[in-house]
């Protein structure tokens, strides 16, 4: 399918959209199937960037249990009205109506059983129904009001629209194409940014700890890691720079710098309980190959010499000493040296300020015809398909009114 058509910019359409991403799409596709004229200007070579190397190539598109509840922003509420009437059920019926193959693969987490390409062909295919146009390699110099709407100048010419809709997404991975343009423009009308970081992105360690850690890169184990109000009980892999896997993408939403986090490195079980139980029924056996019941030796060495805890027949461990070692390893503490910035964060927090927004509309509640939607917004979703969903909620939303 053509992503790039080389006529001329149009001088005037009913709703320009700023951003081909996976917001911009949906909200033309929207806007498009009610009649309006819309365009879509993306200043990179190709549409949907993001979407194409989400999901490790296939996309996770939604996710079956999206709630409030899996999203952060300054204004807990303010997701509520879009992703209600625009669910995850709605996306699904959308990719079954094209006839995308996908599976459930954990946590309720929906992906493409082929390719996320699957995902970027049926966004074109609804703004080809909905007769929106498409421009990409346009870059945009300067927006202002106009009378009755917005003139838009860019390296393609100037278009005046009636609505304008900002949907330039987040800073993570600048090399796709991520700029801060979306907040140039709100702080340009007037509306206040919400301080941005990079979220759901691996930790970095110092080189003494990953001197110490040599032989476990690639290896990964369940954890429950807890920092500040959030605990998730995911996978935590050791990489060569530091930590990553669910776990850690997922707490480090929560995480600020020089923050200890906090894992639970036998989630499913209680140490201090089965400890005593394996001495009793066989002491004899070392506390290292006991422990190996539970890891990988490589990793009952390493979590050993950590807590300093030194391996011998459970015979001779006490009860008050058992009880210990499994509070050790159950709340087993790490101030990571960093994050790995938005060079590889999947989403970024904070954003444009959702209390000058309508939840309903994604207006601006000072400037008429101004709408923010998609990540561009404070509204930030937990990993595992939520931010595509508010990006297809939030989308929506605007698309029916813009
Ligand atoms: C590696 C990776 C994997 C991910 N995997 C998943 C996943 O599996 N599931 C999930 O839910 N989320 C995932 N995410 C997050 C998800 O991709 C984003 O939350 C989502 O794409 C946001 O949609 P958006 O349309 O708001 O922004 P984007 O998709 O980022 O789109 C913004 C668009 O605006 C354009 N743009 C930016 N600045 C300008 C400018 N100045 N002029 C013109 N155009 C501009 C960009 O080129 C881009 O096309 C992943 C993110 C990354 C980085």
């Amino acid at each position: 399918m053509t992503e790039i058509s080389l006529s001329a910019l149009p001088e005037r359409v009913d709703v320009l959209v700023i951003g081909a991403g996976a917001a911009g799409l949906m909200c033309a596709a929207a806007a498009g199937q009610r009649g309006r004229s819309v365009l879509v200007l993306d200043h990179a070579n190709k549409v949907g960037k993001k979407i194409l190397m989400s999901g490790g190539g296939r996309c996770n598109f939604t996710n079956l249990y999206t709630s409030p509840e899996n999203f952060y922003s300054d204004n807990p509420h303010f997701c509520k009205s879009a992703l209600a009437r625009y669910s995850q059920w709605d996306f699904i019926a959308l990719v079954e109506k094209h006839g995308i193959a996908y599976h459930e693969k954990t946590l309720g987490q929906l992906f493409c059983d082929n390719k996320s390409r699957d995902i970027v062909d049926l966004l074109l295919a609804e703004c080809r129904t909905a007769k929106a146009q498409i421009r990409t390699r346009c870059a945009i110099s300067a927006v202002r009001a106009a009378e009755a709407g917005y003139r838009v100048e860019t390296t393609m010419g100037t278009v005046v629209c009636e609505s304008l809709v900002v949907a330039t997404g987040g800073l993570s991975i600048p090399t796709m194409g991520a700029t801060g343009f979306g907040y140039d423009i709100a702080r340009q009308f007037g509306l206040d940014i919400v301080p941005t970081r990079a979220a759901l992105v691996p930790f970095t360690q110092h080189k003494r700890q990953l001197d110490r850690q040599s032989s476990l890169p690639g290896t990964s184990l369940a954890v429950t890691a807890s920092c500040a109000e959030g605990s998730f009980h995911e996978q935590m892999l050791f990489t060569h720079r530091g930590l990553s896997g669910p776990a850690i993408l997922q707490i480090s939403s929560h995480w600020r710098e020089g923050q200890a986090v906090t894992f639970d490195l036998a989630p499913d079980r209680n140490l201090a309980d089965w400890l005593p139980q394996r001495r009793q029924q066989s002491p004899e056996s070392h506390l290292h190959s006991v422990l190996a019941e539970v890891w990988s030796k490589k990793l009952v060495q390493f979590f050993l010499l950590r807590a300093e805890i030194t391996s011998r027949p459970l015979k001779q461990v006490t009860e008050a000493e058992l009880q210990q070692i499994g509070d050790k390893l159950q709340r087993w503490k790490l101030v990571p040296a960093g994050s790995e910035g938005y060079r590889t964060a999947e989403v970024t927090l904070g954003g444009v300020n959702t209390a000058q927004v309508s939840s309903r509309t994604m207006e601006c509640k000072t400037q008429a015809g101004l709408y923010f939607v998609g990540e561009v917004l404070d509204v930030t979703g937990w990993l595992g398909g939520f931010n595509f969903q508010w990006a297809w909620a939030s989308a929506h939303a605007a698309g029916e009114v813009v």
